[in-house]
């Protein structure tokens, strides 16, 4: 009879990402190696020894899996066993529609539950530069203040541009929030480009008076400092709008929002004074990023002052912008659609490292990373999750959703938060409710979202039925 030795998986990095991966793997029935460095060696943001332990918030954002994209991966995340999720619903403290916790508790729930796990051994040691050669399973969940001599590892086979330190986040709005009778598409000088048509932006034109109006919010506005950890990163291409603003009332007429080579089909004779451009920013085309427009100002000053844009007026944003420290690789480019890096198989990358976003987001892609990590293992096939479920479409932007462009300018994949936006729309929307009246502006949006989480939902349960390799639930 022959016995197959199974390997250990080695996880490196105790966080989110790396606590649900560890426990995922566990869970499959496959012996798995925790690595984290603290208490030995700390980040500039986490303060404890703990596992899981949340930097900032104590918030998972909304529970409603019915409306909300995060609430949706809520539950996918429950029905897949997740520890973070069960951990998060033990520890719940009052927060309204949100799942919020108690984070001492949280954490230590997550540390107790994978230090007495039989398969799971805890190492507390920093994996200072590539890990060993001989690891030859391995899911890289440092997150976004991965340890420098890592991230140099990293980067010297990602190359120079792979790994970036900082992002640098303009806002990402519907494309279905963008009023098109006075926006317009159309590219500069109508240039094709490679892959493009001729009219690949979406334009927001402005005269004198609102373009100075729009300046003066720019400078007013309130905006976010950064932590003193950070220093202040900006570099050339990716200044923030308001900065640029600050340097002269006529630089950002000069740059992101020059409005030579557009001519406005609404009013053709009249030159807008000045640009505001849309790009697409995923291959649905349901998601458009503002073109520049990177930025420390408040979330909500944002909303407020971009919603003055003629065009914007009810824009719904997908995403809001910033400037953070933070490691994350140009994944499209790196990954294959099972989070392994194309150029070292055996090294796979989980959390916000990977280019999402938040605690959740985090956590998820660790589920997802540790499940195929112990399907390889055990020499099952590996599926990924149909990008019609919340995880598939984070996956799916992750590694291969994004639309990579070659205008100057930060790179062009930054992290992003799970949304709609970035689910394959349906086939049919919902225009009648179930009294038969015809749906109109919220109840129809609101009926849009209930047919996509529903459609998810169903779509998870198929693929957990057939090819997801099936660990027990929490206990
Ligand atoms: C300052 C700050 C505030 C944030 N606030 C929020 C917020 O309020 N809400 C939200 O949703 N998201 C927030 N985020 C974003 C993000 O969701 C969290 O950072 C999240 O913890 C990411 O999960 P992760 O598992 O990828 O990384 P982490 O949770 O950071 O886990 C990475 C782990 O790897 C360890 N590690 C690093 N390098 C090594 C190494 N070489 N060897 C061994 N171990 C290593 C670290 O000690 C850490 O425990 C914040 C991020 C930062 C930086």
């Amino acid at each position: 009879m022959t016995t197959i030795r199974m390997q250990h998986v080695h996880v490196v990095g105790g966080g989110l990402a790396g606590s649900e991966a560890a426990w995922q793997i566990a869970n499959c029935g496959v012996p798995v190696t925790l690595h984290e460095m603290r208490p030995h060696r700390m980040t500039a943001a986490h303060k404890t020894s703990g596992l899981a332990e949340l930097v900032c918030s104590n918030s998972f954002r909304s529970d409603d899996r019915e409306t909300n994209a995060v609430g949706l991966l809520h539950e996918e995340m429950r029905r897949l066993g997740s520890l973070i999720m069960h951990a998060g619903d033990m520890n719940q403290v009052p927060a309204g529609g949100a799942l919020a916790v108690d984070r001492d508790g949280f954490s230590a729930a997550i540390t107790a539950a994978l230090e007495s796990n039989p398969l799971i051994t805890i190492h507390r040691d920093e994996v200072a530069g590539l890990p060993p050669a001989d690891w030859d399973s391995v899911v890289i969940a440092t997150g976004p203040l991965t340890s420098p001599m890592l991230a140099e590892g990293i980067r010297a086979i990602t190359g120079e541009d792979a790994l970036a330190f900082f992002d640098a986040i303009a806002p990402i709005i519907h494309r279905d929030s963008i009023d098109l009778d006075v926006a317009w598409f159309q590219s500069r000088y109508d240039k094709a480009g490679p892959g493009g048509s001729g009219a690949d932006y979406i334009n927001c034109p402005m005269d004198r008076a609102q373009y100075e109006a729009f300046v003066d919010a720019l400078l007013a506005g309130e905006k976010v400092t950064f932590h003193e950890w950070e220093a202040t990163p900006y570099f050339d291409g990716c200044l923030p709008i308001e900065v640029m603003a600050e340097r002269g009332r006529e630089t950002l007429r000069h740059g992101p929002m020059k409005p030579f080579g557009l001519t406005n089909p609404g009013n053709p004779l009249i030159k807008p004074y000045a640009v505001v451009q849309l790009r697409q920013d995923n291959r649905l085309g349901t998601l458009f990023n503002m073109v520049g427009f990177q930025t420390k100002l408040k979330h909500s000053e944002q909303v407020r002052i971009f919603r003055t844009i003629p065009g914007l007026e009810r824009a719904e944003f997908a995403r809001l912008g910033g400037l953070h420290r933070n490691t994350f690789l140009n994944s499209p480019k790196l990954l294959d659609d099972r989070l392994r890096l194309k150029a070292m198989p055996r090294l796979r990358f989980a959390g916000q490292i990977t280019g999402c976003e938040g605690y959740v987001e985090s956590a998820a892609i660790g589920l997802l990373a540790g499940r195929f990590a112990a399907a390889e293992q055990l020499g099952k096939a590996v599926v990924p999750p149909p990008p019609t479920t919340a995880h598939g479409a984070l996956l799916g932007h992750i590694t291969g959703g994004h639309v990579e462009t070659i205008d100057a300018g930060p790179r062009s994949f930054q992290p992003m938060n799970v949304n709609f936006g970035l689910f394959p729309p349906l086939s049919v929307s919902p225009a009648r409710g179930p009294d038969g009246a015809r749906l109109r502006g919220p109840a129809k949006a609101i009926a849009k979202k209930r047919a996509l989480t529903s459609r998810a939902l169903e779509d998870l349960a198929l693929w957990l039925g057939a090819a997801a390799p099936r660990p027990a639930a929490a206990e």
